[in-house]
């Protein structure tokens, strides 16, 4: 998968300047290009598969041999219907191994740490002048972040039945949700020339900065922005400098790999997703198409990845070169260097491809334990900040009050 805008025009200079953003301030992404090319190209229509064996192409070794469904879920037996993806073999068209049907717990006082645990909040940000298209594309959204969500659960070989299995210890983001325990997402239009200021939404004094200012700072809090659409500076003369997803990664920006809940990067954080191609018609090719999108994103914004990694890309700082896996970049830009450390799937084809660090050795490397299959930490993840320690995903420790007070949120992004 091509970057977005990349082309034989793009110059060292524009990327240089990207690269010193991306140390600096953020880390992108080049998935937009799949929305995009959803524009020009309708799915087809979307069907139920139970979990792959392996990668599609890959018939021989399958890495993630241990992340197959159990037999009750393969029967049926698990209510609501847990997996579900889009698979097809059109050209440009990856498989993306995600499930928007999966459960969502309440977010509720009396549930799994209540109100004050660290959870995922959704905003839906619009220009203040331009009418809402929340309402007609609220269920597509919601299937979008619920495939996103449920790429780290599956991501750990952790599959579950009730709201009891997700609590415990599934990994599964926790989200702040409505009082009928659907994903709340809030509604917030934002002035025009802030929303549309610079390509970065988390530049000073950009939207990131404003949304803060709105109140939307609390440290156990990530933010999860949906953009109505996409900002007006991606459509100019120079479609290089376009806009990109983004997040903010502390672990990355301010160099702390610290492995337990000191880690700046298990506070406040926001990402941004540009979601005006979703369609107005429930479509879970279409959801499944954003969720891993947001899924790489939200990996950014629990800090990955930290400095030091093991597969620390230099050439794409944030990414790893230990691919594939769903913080991987495709073919990227000439001169960035990327393995495949993961069994040789295309790259951004296949299951691995919708699976975060695929040896558990970079980012997301999680212990193992009944009732799952025991996956052993990586001696590097357990020493250092692996996206799996957070808090804001289910089954780890929430921080205290004093750690809480000593992280708050930054006035402009770090
Ligand atoms: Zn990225």
């Amino acid at each position: 998968m091509a970057r977005l805008g990349s082309g034989a025009t793009d110059g060292a200079a524009r990327r240089t300047k990207e690269r010193a953003r991306l140390v600096a301030v953020a880390v992108t992404c080049s998935l937009l290009l799949g929305p995009l090319l959803a524009l020009l190209q309708p799915p087809p229509a979307s069907a139920r598969y139970p979990e792959p064996a392996g990668p599609r192409g890959q018939a021989a070794a399958d890495p993630y041999a241990r992340f197959r469904l159990p037999a009750s879920a393969r029967r049926g037996s698990v209510a609501p219907p847990l997996w579900y993806e889009r698979s097809n073999g059109a050209p440009g068209w990856t498989e993306r191994w995600v499930y928007p049907d999966l459960p969502v717990a309440c977010y509720q006082p009396a549930a799994a740490g209540g109100t004050s645990a660290s959870a995922w909040q959704v905003l839906w940000v619009r220009p203040s002048g331009e009418r809402s298209t929340l309402a007609p594309k609220l269920a597509n959204a919601r299937m979008a972040l619920r495939a996103a969500g449920s790429v780290f659960p599956a991501s750990a070989g952790r599959f579950f039945g009730s709201d009891a299995d997700l609590y415990r210890d599934s990994l599964s983001p926790r989200w702040v949700t409505t009082d009928d325990c659907r994903i709340s997402v809030r509604e917030v239009p934002a002035p025009a020339d802030v929303y549309d200021r610079g390509p970065w939404a988390t530049s000073d004094g950009g939207l990131r900065d404003w949304l803060v200012a709105q109140g939307f700072s609390e440290p156990n809090r990530k933010y999860v922005v949906l953009l109505q659409r996409t900002p007006r500076y991606a459509t100019g003369d120079n479609p290089e400098s376009g806009w990109q997803p983004h997040a903010e990664d502390y672990a990355a920006s301010l160099g702390d790999s610290d492995p337990s809940l000191d880690n700046a990067a298990n506070y406040n954080s926001f990402l941004f997703v540009a979601v005006g191609g979703l369609p107005k018609r429930p479509d879970p090719a279409m959801a499944d198409w954003y969720g891993p999108t947001i899924a790489h994103e939200m990996a950014h914004a629990l800090g990955a990845l930290a400095p030091g990694a093991p597969h620390a890309n230099p050439s794409n700082p944030g990414h790893p070169s230990d691919c594939n896996d769903i913080l991987c970049y495709g073919d990227g830009y000439p001169g960035e260097r990327y393995d495949v450390g993961c069994g040789g799937v295309r790259a951004g084809s296949g299951l691995a491809a919708s699976r975060l660090d695929c040896n558990q050795d970079d980012y997301f490397s999680a212990a193992g334990g009944p009732p799952w299959a025991p996956v052993a930490e990586g001696a590097w993840t357990a020493q250092r900040w692996s996206i799996s320690h957070s808090s804001f995903l289910y089954g780890n420790p929430q921080p205290t009050a004093a750690q809480l007070a000593a992280h708050p949120t930054p006035v402009h992004s770090p």
